[in-house]
């Protein structure tokens, strides 16, 4: 489901980093054992760290300050402290991850800031520039905690930033490289609405059309065309409307042809 997010947005290279943080079964057996080894240097942590010791320990694995980091080396890992179900449920993950081909990694270190997360944590991580970009994990039992029934989940978040960035490493230069197909030029109201009907017919065969969205002057509209470098121009004003018939001006010969003022006709044309 995430990878199908991600592929909507055309990115891709992307690693799954994976972890299992078991259920509060098996989580409050580690929890034990890990605070028993961070409380032997906790005075030595950060004060969020030591805050987190009480509440929400396996936060601490999580720190990003240095002297931090260097006191969890070594630390007890959730992954060896599963129960027999939280076990198999992470082997079936593994395998199922591994029939679709995702390229994955066990990664210990992935907790999660939530308390509501169950078994299967992850991060996808972008490969060029080891960037997280959308981390999530199961929750089976919040549903449940909020009141209503039973309902194991999934979820995840991602950065807006950092998926924009992204976006725009992956498709952004083919789009600054294309040239629109067609600009319409319309003025009027009802002129407007028949660009408006025809560039969304047009744009759902794979044209790319441009029209205008501010209002801008006949003149102004020539300029910009020309200023896009759009490949074609079409006209359509009170005549044309009356006729149903436009030109179809193309814009670096001069040349223009008579069309019917008809979506097939005009695709048979831009061809
Ligand atoms: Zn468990
Ligand atoms: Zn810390």
């Amino acid at each position: 489901m995430e990878k199908e997010y991600l592929k909507l947005f055309g990115i891709k290279n992307i690693k799954v980093n994976l972890n299992s943080i078991g259920c509060p079964k098996c989580r409050g057996e580690y929890q034990k054992v890990l605070k028993e080894f961070i409380g032997k240097n906790l005075e030595n942590y950060c004060d969020d760290c030591k805050n987190r010791f009480e509440k929400n320990p396996m936060r601490i694995l999580d720190c990003k300050q240095e002297k931090c980091k260097k006191y969890n080396a070594g630390a007890p890992m959730m992954i060896d402290f599963l129960c027999d179900e939280c076990k198999t449920h992470f082997e079936n993950v593994k395998t199922a991850l591994k029939a679709q081909n995702v390229n994955f990694e066990i990664d210990s270190g992935i907790v999660r800031g939530l308390d509501y997360y169950t078994k299967t944590v992850f991060e996808f991580i972008d490969e060029k520039s080891g960037l997280t970009v959308l981390g999530g994990g199961r929750y089976d039992g919040l549903v449940e905690e909020l009141g209503g029934a039973h309902t194991p989940a999934v979820g995840f978040a991602s950065g807006v930033e950092r998926l924009m960035e992204m976006v725009n490493e992956a498709i952004g230069d083919e789009i600054k490289e294309r040239k629109p197909d067609l600009y319409l030029l319309s003025t009027g109201i009802k002129e407007n609405v028949k660009a408006l009907e025809l560039a969304e017919s047009l744009r759902d065969n794979g044209f790319f059309v441009e029209r205008d969205l501010m209002e801008r002057s006949f003149k102004a509209q020539m300029k910009f065309a020309d200023k896009i470098e759009a490949r074609n121009l079409i006209v359509i004003g009170e005549n044309e409307l009356e006729n149903g018939i436009v030109k179809i001006k193309n814009m670096a010969t001069g040349e223009e042809q008579e069309v019917k003022l008809d979506v097939n006709e005009i695709i048979s044309k831009l061809k």
